[in-house]
Order: structure tokens, then sequence, then C-alpha cells
């Protein structure tokens, strides 16, 4: 197959767009290979279609290997799933919600375990029909609160998410072993540098979890690692409670009368003192029910950070903001709620917030360097249940208390193995095992072999495939451009014919010929532009190897180009073929 430069629908830019802070947002949109329509939402232009197609291959491959079956499922999706599920309000304002012309209310699916345990559950019935593992590639919605850096974060971006379907633990940790090794093979196969990590289980609820981190500088993960092999995203790191320290290691001053390093017992006390409660005591071990915290910033602005409990479901953010009104805030004091023991650290945004369930209560706590002017107002009005942190989607645990600020480079790991080094990365796969949560939830339930009625488990398996897309270049692209891998690659081959002559450009074509017969994909540059602005847009786009035929023809040699490594290499034309394939 040939491409030619004359006919390819691409203009690469000399300057950066102004809003691409990293390498491979700026590159892949200088290269032509995407081009934004609205924050977090791209156009894929050719090239950077067949990379993403070469992207999604590997994927495909990978996912048929362990037996998974594509299918695909809509991504406009009707209400109804996403309420049983809750998730309608969990998910928060990150979910694109919209209304059809009769005021049904719909959403763009965000993530699609309703609506696989809904199609599983409408065809099979025996325990026969398990294990099942099935997938989609597809368009997935988020309404991100900070879309980054192009592809990286997007508000609309290319996923693939499977499902595995059991009907007892064991099948399902099969599942899960299938999907982690496939995982595997598709960031190998994508010439990665990844690290597989302990996750927290976040919007999707279940227990074992765990990611799948591209080792990136600009990664907005962070995670640590042990040389004994422990490896944990910061955010799944529980430990004991220990005084927050700052940069240099000093305590950070706690909320005004709670000691440096409060105890449970002197979190009780606080409370007792501060929040009494009518019937009793607060005592160690109380947990609650419905929590609000509301954020408010320096300028006014009001954020609603964390409401809603797995225990009572008629609590919803649409509600409590509509419940608060702007004005009754300012009136609004923690006093008007009760509050609980329980220790609540750990960070949104610029301020902190966690819990402990053992003895767990809530204070406020907020980094005096982020915080100044900053009004946390926390409340509870009822014990019962755990805090359920809606911002970031994550269950907190009852073993510890979750503190990112904590963990410094040679603290020692949790499990022993030796001093944790902190790094960052980008979130490329994530891999869960769901458990009984949706299909209770929704009902998906076969019969077991003594024909009796049992609930099936399942795992979710996501791969940021857009994602990957801009990771493998963040990772690979250099300061002239991009450079792809050759997996990946848009071609393989790109030929430049320089010179106004008409034997560079004949013999080029000829020679594409000859690459494109052997089964290689060719880009060949028949523009009549200047050899400088060729030799840079060749390697602004990044095919890994190009082949220049100028003025050396004459001779009978071409040169060849490593992109990787700029290496050039002179060879006799008539061996330029066999050379380059
Ligand atoms: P993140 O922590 O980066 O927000 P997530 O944990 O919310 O990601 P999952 O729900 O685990 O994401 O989705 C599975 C995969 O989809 C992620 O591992 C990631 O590779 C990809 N992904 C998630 N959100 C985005 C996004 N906004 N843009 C591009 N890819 C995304
Ligand atoms: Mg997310
Ligand atoms: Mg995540
Ligand atoms: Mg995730």
């Amino acid at each position: 197959m040939i491409t030619r430069m004359t006919k390819l629908f691409v203009r690469t830019l000399r300057e950066d767009p102004a809003d691409a802070e990293l390498p491979s947002h700026r590159w892949l949109v200088r290269a032509g290979y995407i081009r934004r329509v609205a924050p977090g939402i791209y156009s894929w232009l050719p090239l950077g279609l067949r990379v993403l197609h070469k992207v999604e291959a590997i994927v495909r491959e990978e996912m048929n290997a362990i037996g998974a079956q594509e299918v695909h499922l809509p991504a406009l999706l009707p209400r109804e799933p996403y309420e049983i599920t809750h998730r309608w309000t969990e998910y928060g304002p990150n979910l694109f919600r919209l209304q059809d012309r009769k005021g049904a209310d719909y959403l763009l699916g965000p993530t699609h375990e309703e609506m696989f345990t809904l199609m599983v559950k409408d065809l099979y019935s025996s325990y026969k029909d398990l294990p099942l593992s099935i997938y989609q590639i597809q368009t997935k919605y988020r309404d991100e609160a900070r879309p980054r850096a192009g592809l990286l974060r997007g508000r609309e971006f290319v996923m693939k998410d499977s499902y595995s379907f059991d009907i007892d633990d064991a099948g399902l940790q099969a599942s899960y072993d299938a999907h982690r090794a496939a995982y595997i093979k598709i960031f190998d196969r994508l010439g990665l540098d990844y690290v597989i990590v302990k996750a927290t289980s976040g919007a999707m609820g279940g227990s074992a979890s765990e990611e799948f981190l591209g080792i990136a500088a600009n990664g907005e993960d962070t995670f640590v690692r042990s040389p004994g092999g422990y490896a944990a995203n910061v955010e799944a790191v529980v430990r004991p409670l220990a005084p927050a320290r700052d940069a240099s290691g000093v305590p950070a001053p706690h909320v005004e009368d709670t000691p440096d390093s409060p105890t449970i017992e002197a979190l009780v006390a606080l409370s007792n003192a501060r929040f009494p409660r009518e019937d009793r005591a607060w005592e160690a071990g109380d947990t609650l029910k419905n929590v609000l915290f509301m954020l408010v910033q320096p300028d006014g602005t009001r954020e609603p950070l964390a409401i809603g409990l797995p225990g009572d479901r008629e609590v919803d953010t649409k509600r409590l903001e509509a419940a608060i009104e702007p004005a009754e805030l300012d009136a609004f004091t923690e006093d008007d709620f009760l509050a609980f023991p329980a220790l609540v650290k750990g960070y949104i945004g610029p301020a902190a917030l966690g819990l402990g369930e053992d003895g767990a209560g809530v204070r406020y706590l907020t980094d005096p360097a982020v915080s100044e002017g900053t009004r946390w107002i926390t409340g509870a009005n009822e014990p019962g249940h755990h805090v359920y942190d809606l911002v970031m989607g994550r269950d907190f645990t009852s073993d510890g208390v979750l503190d990112v600020a904590e963990l410094r480079e040679g603290d020692p790991a949790p499990d022993g193995s030796g001093p944790l080094t902190l790094a960052r990365g980008i979130e490329l796969g994530h891999i869960f095992q769901l458990g009984r949560k949706y299909a209770e939830a929704l009902g998906l339930k076969v019969l077991d072999p003594n024909g009796k009625l049992v609930t099936v488990t399942m795992g979710s398996y996501g791969v940021g495939v857009s994602r990957a897309v801009a990771a493998i270049a963040e990772e690979t692209s250099d300061e002239k451009g991009l450079v792809w891998p050759r997996n990946v690659a848009p071609f393989d081959v790109h030929i430049v014919a320089t010179g106004k002559d008409a034997a560079p450009l004949e013999f080029a074509a000829t020679l594409a010929e000859a690459v494109s017969e052997a089964g290689f994909e060719v880009l060949l540059d028949d523009r009549k532009a200047s050899p400088g602005v060729k030799f840079a847009d060749a390697e602004v786009l990044g095919v890994p190897t190009a082949v220049v035929v100028g003025r050396g023809l004459a001779e009978g040699v071409v040169e060849i180009r490593d992109r990787a490594t700029g290496e050039r290499t002179e060879v006799p034309a008539s061996e330029a073929a066999e050379r380059v394939v």
C-alpha cells in the first residue's frame, strides 16, 4: 500500500498549539494526527487514525487470544440501569446526561458494567453458559473536570472494556488472571514502559484491582514501589495513622485543637467535646450515614465534594445542591451537623480529606499551604455507614488511613519489603474483580449444577486505547517530533524524493512499489517542496524508517535514516528495497 504525500490529508504546523503543554499533545497536533474540536474532544486525521487502528488491532488480538468475544454496545444509554446501581448520581458531574424529545433521561456511557450485566442476564440462565468474557472497543464519555494534554484525558475517548462472568470466585480469579496476562502482552507489544500496581477500585466498586501505569514524568498518577516488588498507586496505600508532614519533614499543623499525632481516642474525645450527641457519646467504631463536604473557595464558589452513602440512596448530589442555597451556606456552620469520630484525611484537589472506618470519624483538615481563605464545612446527620467519597469515587477501607502527603521516598513499604521510591505514571489500563455487586443489583443469576439459582460474579477490565496513542507519543517523541515504534507506526517506510530532476522521483516511486509489494505500508513524499521541508516533516511525522532518494542517486546510492536512533546509512540504490524491509 502506497500513500502519496501530495494526496494525504495532512498539514504539519510549524508552531506549537497554544494549549499544548506536553510533548505528546504538541506533536500529535503539529504532525497533523489530531485536531481539537472542543476541550477534551478531538478529531482523528488519517495519520492519527492509522495509529489508533493499530493499537486497537493489538488490543483486539490479545483479547481474542484469551477467548474474549467482541461485541458493540451503544454509547447512548437509558437512565434506568444506572439508576438501579446508583451510578446515575454517584458518577456526579462526570456523567454526560441528556434528554430525548419526550423528556426521558439518557446518558453517554462512561463505562458499561450495567449494560453488559443486563445483556448477559437477557440471554443466559445456566452455569453451563459460563465462563464468559465479552468486550468492546468503543467511545466513552466523561465530563472530566480537567481535560488534559490532548488525548491523555479526553472527555470523549476510546476504551476497550471487557467484562467477565463466572459462577464462583475461582472462576473470577481465572478470568482476572487471563486478562492480566493479556494486558501484559498488549502493553509489551505497544512498546510501553509500564508497571503493574495495586489500585483502588474507584467508581467501579468491588475488591481486588490493579492498574497498569505507563512510567512518565508527566503522568497524573503517583505510585510507589520497593526493591522487594511492592508496587501501588499512592491512592491505594493504606497505612496506620501518622502525622502529616510538610516537604521538609516538619509535621503539618492540624485543625486547631487536634493533637499533631491524633489517636482514635483523641479524636473521639475531641468529637464528644465539640459535637456532643444527644443519645449517647461517640465511641471508637461509630460510622456515619450521610455526609456532606462543601468546599468554599476563597472567591466564594462552592463545590459539594462528597455526599451520599452506600446505605442511603435517597441523597443525591443534585438534591443536596438544591437543598442548600448559596445564601444559606454562609449561615452554615459545622455545629449544624452532628459530627462523628472519624479521622478524615487524604486528598481531594487542593484540600485534604479521608477517613478510617474503625473508630472512624471526620474532621476537616486543611493544608495551610493551599487552603488559605478556604473554608471546609463538614457534617453528617446520623451514624451508620461509611463515608463514600464521590469525587474520587474511592471507597476508604477500615484498616488504616490514606495519606498521600505522608508517603516519602525511602519510607518502608507497607509489606516490609524495603524502602519505597516514588514515581509518576499514566494509567493505561485497569483490571477489577467486581464480584457480585452489579449482578446482585441487576439480578443476574444462573442455575448451578444443583438447580439452585446463584448470583454471577464479574470482573471488568479497561484499556485506554486513545490514551495509549498519546502515552506512546509521550514516551517516544523527541525534540524533532514523533518517533513511532514499528508496531503502531502509521507507515513502515517513508520514502522522500528530493531535487527537481525526474530521476529521483521516478526511482522513489519504483522503490515504493517494491517495498509495498513486500507487504509494507509506504508513505511517499512526492511533493515539490524543498528537501529541508521534507526532512523536517519526516521527522515530525515519525515513521520509523525513511529512505532519502536525492543527489546520491546519480552515483547509485540512497540514504536510509532510522528515526529513533538518527542513524544514517548510504546503501546502493539497487539494494534499497531489501535493506528497508
Ligand atoms: P483516570 O484515573 O486517569 O481518571 P480512571 O481510573 O477514571 O482513569 P477507568 O474507569 O479505570 O479510568 O477506565 C479504564 C481506562 O480508561 C483507564 O485505565 C484509562 O486508560 C482510560 N481512561 C479513563 N479516563 C480517560 C480519559 N478521560 N481519557 C482517556 N482515557 C481515559
Ligand atoms: Mg477518571
Ligand atoms: Mg484512575
Ligand atoms: Mg481506573
